[in-house]
This record gives structure tokens, sequence and C-alpha cells, in this order.
């Protein structure tokens, strides 16, 4: 059986792990140099928003046979908003490293790899339907989707971020909501190690103010929170990031798989985990193990209830964050709180919270 894999990232390496399982040897096609060959960022994995499952990384590793190794597990995840700071504890996800790093999450699928990857590939999506059997579109964006008219782009993002050095703890990741410096959008910090992090802001690309004054503000805020002067040794920035999803998650011999699928959520931007799966789910398809188009059925709900949140953080205001952040900590909710997004509970939360949301949206817009 002849399949290209268009892209070797997260879905792309995926796919082609699980078909190397069952005895298919895919071609790699990738446009880099290398694989992760672009910045380096930290990212995360939270198992509350990938329901009904409760503790992702295990999970893939049992059921796929797919090793992921983290930087490290997230037992507190801090939550400021204008006003007030709140925490979740307990075992709530991971945090790992990707891009141009030895122990990224695709330098660590490259290695599970046993075929050869075609780098610097100039192949064209076109030419590849005809000389292949089977196309898995694993290139990172909604783009080739879009082309085929078979893509609903949701959002765009503009992403800023920096490497700084400072003093972490590895289990404790930050996020911020403050709209007066940061409308709609949103922040974070995800620590690479005890001396080492990661600072990015996230908005709606149609917020029309200045990304360095905003930057230059949002900095400020996260040096005084955290009490520390941060020395900034990288720097990225991404324009239209898209966020959307494929109409048909297969057309003909073509499978669209990890960010051409939708594999980001819009809410919070989370699309690793579901990357991972879409590059499995194409390669059981191929091997006839079940069907693309149902294997993902769970996945794109998933993606319409996080559109929900999305629009849902957006109508918040900072009052409204600072009153939900505030109730955090409150004892039976912080109780509450914590037993739900720790990897004990197979609650799915976004699923149970989105008529409510749904209907809060309503009454705001
Ligand atoms: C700054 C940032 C922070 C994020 N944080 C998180 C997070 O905390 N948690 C989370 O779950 N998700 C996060 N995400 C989203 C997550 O990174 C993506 O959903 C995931 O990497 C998508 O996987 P993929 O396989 O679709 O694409 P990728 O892993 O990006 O791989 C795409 C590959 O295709 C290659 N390619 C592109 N075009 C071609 C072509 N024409 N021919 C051949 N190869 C091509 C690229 O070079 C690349 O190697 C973040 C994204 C960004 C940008």
């Amino acid at each position: 059986m002849e399949v290209a894999i268009m892209g070797a990232g997260m879905s792309g390496l995926s796919c082609a792990i699980t078909l190397e399982k069952y005895g298919i040897t895919p071609t790699i096609f990738e446009k880099r140099n290398s694989v992760g060959d672009r910045f380096v960022n930290a990212e995360s994995m939270f198992s509350i928003l990938n329901r009904p499952v409760k503790d992702c990384i295990p999970y893939i590793s049992k059921n796929y046979h797919i090793d992921l190794r983290p930087i490290d597990k997230v037992d507190k995840f801090f939550i400021h908003s204008k006003n007030e700071l709140g925490t979740i504890a307990g075992k709530i996800g991971y945090t790992n490293v990707r891009g141009r790093h030895e122990s990224s999450y695709e330098s660590q699928l490259e290695k599970q790899v046993k075929c050869n990857i075609n780098f610097n590939s100039t192949y064209e999506y076109e030419k590849l339907c005809k000389d292949f059997e089977y196309v898995v579109l694993a290139t990172g964006d909604g783009e080739y989707a879009s082309h085929l008219g078979n893509y609903n782009c949701d959002l765009t993002c503009t992403i800023k971020g920096v490497t700084v050095q400072g003093e972490f703890v590895t289990s404790n990741p930050h996020v911020w909501f403050n709209y007066e410096i940061l409308p709609k959008g949103y922040a974070w910090l995800i620590p690479f190690s005890e001396k080492e992090a990661n600072l990015v802001i996230a908005y709606p690309d149609n917020i029309k103010l200045d990304l360095n004054d905003m930057w230059g503000k949002f900095y400020s805020l996260v040096c005084k929170n955290l009490d520390q002067n941060f020395k900034i040794t990288d720097n990225f920035e991404i324009t239209r990031y898209m966020m959307g999803i494929c109409n048909k998650p297969k057309i003909d011999n073509t499978y669209f798989v990890g960010n051409c699928f939708g594999a980001i959520s819009p809410g919070l931007g989370f699309g690793q985990y579901t990357s991972i799966l879409t590059g499995i789910y194409s390669a059981y398809d191929i091997f006839g193990l079940g069907t693309y188009e149902e294997l993902t059925k769970p996945l794109l709900k998933n993606y319409k209830h996080s559109l929900v949140f999305r629009r849902f953080l957006e109508n918040l205001t900072d009052n409204e964050f600072d009153f939900h952040v505030k109730n955090l900590d409150k004892k039976v909710i912080d109780k509450l709180i914590d037993k739900i997004c720790s990897n004990n509970s197979s609650l799915d939360l976004l699923k149970l919270t989105t008529p409510i949301m749904r209907l809060w949206n309503d009454y705001k817009e």
C-alpha cells in the first residue's frame, strides 16, 4: 500500500508510527531541513480537555504504543485575572517542549519512526494524490483544506512569545486573563526547566491594538506578579494562526490530520492530543480498523464545545474573571474543582457546561 504523509510533525509522525506497527511503510515528506526545525516553545496537555480519557500521556502509551516524555507533570496551575490569583491543584496534565530541541515531542516521535524522512521536500499535494494510493495531509495549518474548500476558519490569532531566564517551578504553569491589557486574549508561562520558561501572549487578529505596546504592558505585569526581572534569550511571533475545522475529515484518498483536520481547540489553543489521535485514526482507516469519519466524530464535537468556550471567555469582563478566579480558592469550590480537573476524574466538564455557556453567550450577544 502506497501512503504519502505530508508533514513530519505531531500528527504526521503519529500516523507513520501507527502504520509501521501494522506493517505499512509510508513515505514521509517534510518541507524543512529536519524534524521540528523551528523556534523552541513549551506547550502543555491537560487531561480535562480530553475526556473521557483520564490521563492522556499514559493513555496514548498504553492504547497506541506511542511514548512521550514530558518536561514535568502539572500539579498546580496558577490563574491570574486583573485583580485576583487562583489555583487549581492535583494531577492536571503535563508540560513539554516543541521545536528545535533534542527532547521536543516531534524529536521523540521521530525516534519511534523506522522509515526515512524526505527532508526539504517541494512535492506538491496534487502530485502526491496522483502518485500515491493515500495522502495524509499533516502540514500543521488549514491552508490546504481551505484551498480545497474544506475548512471553516473560526478565528485567527496573533501569538508572540519569548524564552526567559529566571526561577521557576517546572510543575507550575501560569495563565493570565486581563482584558484591559490583552482584550479577548490570554497569556501563559510554561517552564522548560527551573531556570528557563516560555512566556507567550495570544489574541484574536480582529483586535487592532499595537502589539509591542500590549506586549510591553503584559511583560511588566508578569515581572511584577512573579516578582522577577527576567532575561530574554529568544523570541518568536506568529500572525494569522488559524483555528478552524475541516468540513470532511477525508476526501477521496486524502486524510486531513492535526491542524489540517482542526486539531486546535479554540478555547485555549490546545491541539497536540487531537493531532496525535487524528494521525493514529487515519492509519487505522487505511488499515481497515475503523472509518476515519466515525473515529473523529468525538473530536469534532469537542471542537464545537471548545468554540462555545472561546466565545464564553471573550464575553467575560475583567470583573467577571476576578469573580470566578477568586472563587477557585474558596474551600468547597476549591476541593470540587481540584477533583474534577484531576486525572482521577473522567467527567467532561467542557461538554457538561457547554449548554450553560451557550445560554450566557446568547444573553451577552
Ligand atoms: C505558540 C504555540 C503554542 C501552542 N501551545 C499548545 C499547548 O500548550 N498545548 C497544545 O496541546 N497545543 C498547543 N499548540 C498547538 C499545537 O502545537 C498544534 O496543534 C500541533 O502541533 C499541530 O500538529 P500538526 O501535526 O498538525 O502540525 P505540526 O506539528 O506543526 O507539523 C507540521 C509539519 O508539516 C511540515 N510542513 C508544512 N508544510 C509542508 C509541506 N508543504 N510539505 C511538507 N511538509 C510540510 C512542517 O514543517 C511541520 O514539520 C500551540 C501552538 C502554537 C503555535
